[in-house]
């Protein structure tokens, strides 16, 4: 009686010290670990498509190719890792720099606006994370992102390597200029607040193709505009929804 209360006291004895390890195992483990951990994954997947349905769908976002494309896509990837808990959150974040990747329902609203289509070339002005391009990417055959801090330019060109995203080509560079080299665009995204529309780009912009941008003289001021080439040349703008983005760099 006696030896087996005393085996049963080992055993419990022992049990702790494997649990207090493993407790002190975890909580050494950093947010990037934890991020790998498959449970976690399934928590992103979880969040995601909650995202999806109260964020998105819910506010009007209709085009279906953009709301699967916005489900795939993994948001967490693309955030420092001590915002990762938050990747899915209805807001901006902080990525560095001063810069912000921006709301989801913004990302889905820009590329539901710019009407992707599968044989579309696309130039986005303002690469930050990389989100915008990798959800872009999805949906039409090639990405062309510029963007001015070459820190950025070279973290999001990794990091789309890294996650096998194959058809963004990432460059360092003013994007108020556009990307000449590889002008004319189906569709320009313009993650950045412009203080008026930039004239280098309207050129760059394919007839028939549409360039979505946010405009004002003041940050408060922003408004998402859409503007439309016709087939023979013709401008025309609309505007959209009031908007807050980082400034637009002229040079
Ligand atoms: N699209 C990004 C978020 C963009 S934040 C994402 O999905 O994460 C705006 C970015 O525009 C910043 O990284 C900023 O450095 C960049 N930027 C500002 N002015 C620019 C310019 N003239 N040319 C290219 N990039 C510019």
């Amino acid at each position: 009686m006696q030896r087996d209360a005393d085996f049963l006291k080992r055993t419990i004895f022992h049990a702790r010290r494997v649990l207090a390890t493993a407790a002190l195992l975890l909580s050494s483990c950093s947010l990037e670990d934890l991020a790998l951990a498959p449970a976690q994954t399934q928590n992103f997947d979880q969040l995601r498509k909650t995202m999806v349905e109260s964020q998105l769908r819910s506010r009007g976002i209709r085009n279906e190719n953009v709301l699967r494309t916005m489900l795939e896509v993994p948001r967490h990837e693309f955030v420092p890792a001590e915002f990762r808990a938050r990747a899915y959150d209805d807001g901006p974040l902080p990525i560095g720099m001063d810069q912000t990747i921006s709301q989801p329902y913004i990302v889905a609203l820009m590329t539901e606006l710019v009407e992707p289509m599968r044989q579309h070339r696309v130039l986005e002005v303002g690469t930050g994370s990389g989100y915008q391009a990798a959800v872009i990417a999805r949906l039409v055959s090639q990405v062309y992102s510029i963007e001015i801090i070459p820190e950025h330019a070279k973290s999001a060109a990794e990091r789309l390597r890294r996650l096998g995203v194959q058809n963004v080509e990432v460059r360092a560079g003013n994007g108020y200029l556009g990307w000449p080299d590889r002008a004319p665009f189906d569709g320009i995204l313009v993650t950045a607040g412009a203080t008026e529309i930039p004239p280098r780009l309207v050129e760059q912009l394919k007839p028939g193709g549409r360039m979505i941008i946010p405009v004002g003289s003041a940050p408060e001021e922003q408004v998402l505009k859409v503007i439309q080439k016709d087939a023979a040349g013709k401008v025309q703008t609309r505007d959209v929804i009031p908007v807050r983005f980082v400034p637009l760099r002229k040079q």
